[in-house]
C-alpha cells in the first residue's frame, strides 16, 4: 500500500517543486535577487529550511540553492508495476515538499501576499472573531489570517509546552464534514489543551471558514491559530516545530537529524487531514512523517503502519462509515481520541461537572459586554476570592454552598457582588501555600468556556456569558470547578476542600474584612522574607526537558526567569512532588554576600547542569550570571557606552540600543550557557532588593521597554524610591526615545542618569 502513497507523494512533491521554480524565476525577474524575504516576527529566517539545511534565506537571491536541494530529493514517479519496498522515496518527497512550500510562502511574503486576507460569505456569527492584532477593528466579513506564529508567542507558550500543561499541537488540514463537526473537533482538542493549527481547504472551503461561521473565537488566546486556507500554509506548523527545537532544544540550523529526532521524541504533534486527500496533501503528509508526526485522515486512504519513523502508525485512515449508526459528533470525538492514542501520549483530562466545555484553551477567552449575562466585580460591584487553610473537621469535602440570591435575580447584562471562599484541609497543607493555591482560582475558573476571570484577591472580576448561562451555568458551578481542579492538581497537599459562594451583602462584608486581613498579613510576610531569612533556596529544572543543562536557582528575592515560579511556588511544588523539578538547595556557606555565591548552590548547579556551569552568582550579571533556557520574560544586556544595562520585554518587538531585537537577543541569552553581560530574567526580579545588587542595582538600568515601565509602574516607582532615586523611571530611556546607542547617550546626559557617574562596569 505504501507504493500508492509513494506515487502520490512523489507526484505532489514534483509538481510543487516545479511550481516553486516557476514562481521563483518570476519573482527574481520582477523583484530582483536582493528583495528581502521574511516571515513576520521571527529571527529564524525560513525556519524549516534553516533547521534542515542551515541556509539562512534572507532575500530572493538565497533561494535558488535551496531549490536545488529540493530537486535533488525528487525521485522518478513510479510506474504502477514498480514495487517500492522502502519509505525512503516518500520521505525524501516530503522534505522536498516542505522546502518548496516554504520557498513559495517566502516569495508570497516578498510580494506582500502573506499573511492571507480572507473574506467569507454571509455574516460572521455572533461573537465570532479572529483575535489577531491585525484583525481587530476590521470586523464584518473579512480579515487577515495569522500566517506563521511569531517568536514572541512561541516563547510565551514555551513554559506550558515544557511543563506539559500544553501537550503539543494538532495541525488540521482541510474541511470538516460539517460546521458542527469542525466545532466539535476543535472543542475536543481545546479541552485537552492541545494547540490547534488550521490550514487547507477542500474545494475552496476551509475549516477556518467553518469555525468563523460558527462564532468560534480563533487566535493565540484560545490556542487556535488559522494559518491560511491553502495546504501550503500548513508549512507554518512544521516551522513552529523546527523553531521549538532551535529555541528550546539549543540546536543550530543544519542539525537536521537532531531536529527531526527532537520533534519525534519531545514534541507531541499530529496531522489531522479532513476531507479528500490530494497529491499535494500526500506530499505534505510525507513531510510531517519525517518529523515523526503521524497523519490521521477521516477518509479512506491507504495506511502506513509502524516501521520506526513515527513511534506508532504513520498514516491512519478513519473513514466515516466505520461504525454503522455512529453519529457525526460521536465520531468527531473518537477521531480526536484516536489521534491522541496514535501519537501515544497520556493526557490527563479532569472531569469538571459543569454544563460548558472546560480546558486551559478557554482561559484566554473574552466575554464582551454585549455577550454578557452577568458580571461580578469590575466597576460597579465587588468581587473577591479568599482561600484559607482550615482544620480537617471544619471542612466537608466537596461541599459547595451558595449563600444569598442567585444570578436569576439580576437582569440580563447586570452585575452583582460576590465572594468566593475556599477552605482546604490537608496533612501537608501549610499556611504558606494559601497564596499559591489562591492564585490558581484564576486559572481554574477561566478554564470554563464562556466564563472570563480577571484579577485576584479583592479585585477579581468575573463574567458569565449569555451562552454559558443558557446552558445552565450558575454560581454553584464556580465551586464545582474549584473542588474538581484542586483535588486533581493539588491532591498531594489538599485532602479536603469546600467552597462557599457569598452574594448576601451582610456576609460579603464580614468575609471581605477577614480576607483583607489575610491579604495584609501575607503581604507583610512576603515582604519580610529575604534570601537571608531562609535556610534553603529551590532549584527549578523543569526546562531541562527542552534546555538540558539549564537550572534556575529560585530564592525569596529572585524568582524564576519565566516569571511563573517564585520561592513559595517551588516550595509548594516540592511538597506536591518531592522527586520533581523543584528541589530544596541548602544554601551552605555564603562565599560572597554581595555577588551572592553559596557553596552548596554552586555544588548543586555543577551537578544539575552536568558540569557545564561551575559557579553561579545570584546577584550579578557581569560575573557567572544565571543561565537561561528560552522562556525569560525579559532579557538584560550590558550597554558598555552607557555604563549600564538595558531590559527588553518579551512582548516588545522594537529594536534596542544593543542593536538587536528581543528575538535575536534570545538566541544569545538562551541555551543554558553563561554569557557575562547578558541574562534572561523574570520581570519582577527588577524590583527586588537583590536585583543585580553586585553591579549597582536598578540604577544601572539605562533603557527599558516602555511596556515594562507602564505595566509595572507602581512597583518600579517604589523600588526606585527605595534605591534612593525616586525619579529614576523618567531617566530611563525606552524604545520611544532611543533605539540606538547614539540616541541613548544624549538622553541619559540630559536626564542626568545615575549610571553615567557610577563606577565603570569594565
Ligand atoms: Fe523553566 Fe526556570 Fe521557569 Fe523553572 S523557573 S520553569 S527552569 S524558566
Ligand atoms: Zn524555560
Amino acid at each position: 500500500m505504501s507504493r500508492y502513497i509513494a506515487t502520490r507523494a512523489i507526484r505532489g512533491a514534483t509538481a510543487l517543486v516545479y511550481e516553486a521554480e516557476q514562481l521563483l524565476n518570476k519573482a527574481l525577474k520582477e523583484l530582483g535577487p536582493d528583495t528581502p524575504v521574511q516571515f513576520t516576527n521571527t529571527a529564524y529566517y525560513l525556519p524549516v529550511i534553516l533547521g534542515l539545511t542551515g541556509i539562512e534565506v534572507a532575500k530572493l537571491g538565497d533561494m535558488p540553492k535551496v531549490l536545488e536541494r529540493a530537486k535533488a530529493l525528487l525521485h522518478p514517479i513510479p510506474k504502477d508495476q514498480v514495487w517500492l519496498p522502502y519509505l525512503g522515496e516518500t520521505l525524501d518527497s516530503g522534505i522536498a515538499t516542505l522546502f518548496a512550500a516554504e520557498l513559495i510562502e517566502g516569495i508570497r511574503f516578498a510580494y506582500g501576499e502573506q499573511p492571507e486576507k480572507i473574506t467569507w460569505g454571509g455574516k460572521i456569527a455572533k461573537g465570532g472573531s479572529f483575535t489577531s492584532p491585525e484583525f481587530e477593528g476590521e470586523g464584518g466579513n473579512g480579515g487577515t489570517l495569522n500566517g506563521p506564529i511569531d517568536d514572541i508567542q512561541l516563547r510565551a507558550w514555551g513554559i506550558q509546552l515544557v511543563d506539559g500543561r500544553m501537550p503539543g499541537f494538532a495541525a488540521i488540514v482541510g474541511c470538516a464534514k460539517s460546521n458542527e463537526v469542525a466545532v466539535e473537533i476543535v472543542r475536543q482538542l481545546q479541552q485537552r489543551n492541545i494547540l490547534v493549527f488550521l490550514s487547507g481547504n477542500v474545494n475552496g472551503r476551509s475549516i477556518i471558514h467553518q469555525l468563523m461561521e460558527e462564532g468560534v473565537e480563533l487566535g493565540y488566546d484560545t490556542y487556535t491559530v488559522p494559518f491560511g486556507t491553502d495546504t501550503l500554509s500548513a508549512i507554518y506548523a512544521l516551522g513552529f516545530a523546527t523553531r521549538s527545537a532551535l529555541t528550546f532544544g539549543g540546536m543550530k540550523g543544519g542539525m537536521a537529524r537532531d531536529i527531526l529526532l527532537y520533534n519525534k521524541y519531545r514534541v507531541f504533534a499530529f496531522v489531522l487531514a479532513l476531507g479528500e486527500v490530494d497529491d499535494l496533501k500526500y506530499a505534505a503528509a510525507a513531510g510531517a512523517i519525517n518529523y515523526g508526526f503521524p497523519v490521521i485522515a477521516d477518509t479512506v486512504i491507504p495506511q502506513i503502519l509502524p516501521t520506526g519513523i513515527t513511534s506508532y502508525e504513520h498514516v491512519i485512515s478513519m473513514p466515516f462509515d466505520e461504525i454503522p449508526g455512529e453519529n457525526d459528533l460521536e465520531r468527531a470525538k473518537r477521531l480526536v481520541q484516536r489521534c491522541i492514542e496514535v501519537r501515544g501520549v497520556k493526557i490527563k483530562v479532569t472531569e469538571v461537572p459543569i454544563p460548558v466545555p472546560y480546558g486551559s484553551a478557554f482561559e484566554g477567552e473574552r466575554v464582551r459586554r454585549e455577550d454578557m449575562r452577568i458580571e461580578f466585580g469590575g466597576k460597579k460591584t465587588r468581587c473577591f476570592e479568599y482561600l484559607r487553610m482550615a482544620n480537617f473537621d471544619e471542612v466537608e469535602d466537596g461541599k459547595v454552598t451558595v449563600v444569598g440570591p442567585g444570578i436569576e435575580t439580576v437582569p440580563e447584562g447586570g452585575a452583582m457582588d460576590m465572594g468566593i471562599v475556599v477552605e482546604v484541609a490537608g496533612r501537608k497543607m501549610q499556611e504558606d501555600f494559601e497564596p499559591v493555591l489562591e492564585r490558581q482560582i484564576h486559572y481554574f475558573i477561566n478554564g470554563a468556556s464562556g466564563i472570563q476571570h480577571i484579577g485576584q484577591r479583592d479585585i477579581a472580576w468575573i463574567r458569565i456569558s449569555k451562552a454559558a448561562a443558557e446552558k445552565g451555568f450558575n454560581l454553584e458551578h464556580f465551586g464545582k470547578i474549584l473542588v474538581a481542579r484542586f483535588h486533581a492538581d493539588f491532591g498531594a497537599i489538599v485532602d479536603k476542600i469546600q467552597v462557599t459562594i457569598y452574594t448576601d451583602p451582610k456576609k460579603i462584608e464580614e468575609w471581605l474584612a477577614k480576607a483583607r486581613e489575610a491579604y495584609n498579613y501575607r503581604n507583610q510576610r512576603l515582604a519580610d522574607m529575604t534570601d537571608e531569612s531562609v535556610e534553603e533556596f529551590y532549584s527549578c529544572t523543569l526546562c531541562q526537558s527542552f534546555a538540558p543543562n539549564h537550572v534556575c536557582v529560585v530564592s525569596p528575592e529572585r524568582l524564576g526567569l519565566c516569571g511563573a515560579y517564585n520561592w513559595l511556588d517551588c516550595k509548594a511544588s516540592y511538597q506536591i512532588n518531592p522527586t520533581g523539578p523543584n528541589q530544596p538547595i541548602l544554601k551552605g556557606k555564603c562565599l560572597d554576600p554581595v555577588k551572592g555565591y553559596f557553596d552548596k548552590v554552586n555544588e548543586f548547579v555543577q551537578s544539575a547542569s552536568h558540569g557545564s556551569v561551575q559557579e553561579v552568582s545570584m546577584y550579578s550579571i557581569m560575573e557567572n550570571p544565571m543561565t537561561a533556557c528560552g522562556c525569560f520574560e525579559a532579557i538584560m544586556m550590558v550597554i558598555p557606552e552607557a555604563n549600564g544595562f538595558m531590559v527588553v520585554s518579551r512582548e516588545d518587538p522594537s529594536m534596542t540600543p544593543a542593536g538587536m531585537t528581543f528575538s535575536t537577543l534570545a538566541g544569545v541569552a538562551g541555551g543554558g550557557l553563561q554569557t557575562p553581560g547578558v541574562m534572561g530574567v523574570g520581570k519582577y526580579f527588577l524590583v527586588s532588593r537583590k536585583f543585580i545588587a553586585a553591579d549597582g542595582g536598578l540604577k544601572r538600568i539605562v533603557w527599558m521597554s516602555s511596556l515594562l515601565k507602564e505595566t509595572m509602574a507602581e512597583e518600579l516607582k517604589a523600588a526606585a524610591a527605595r534605591e534612593g532615586d525616586p525619579d529614576l523611571l523618567d531617566k530611563i530611556a525606552d524604545e520611544r526615545v532611543a533605539t540606538t546607542v547614539d540616541e541613548l547617550l544624549p538622553y541619559l546626559e540630559e536626564k542626568g542618569h545615575p549610571a553615567l557617574t557610577m563606577p565603570p562596569l569594565f
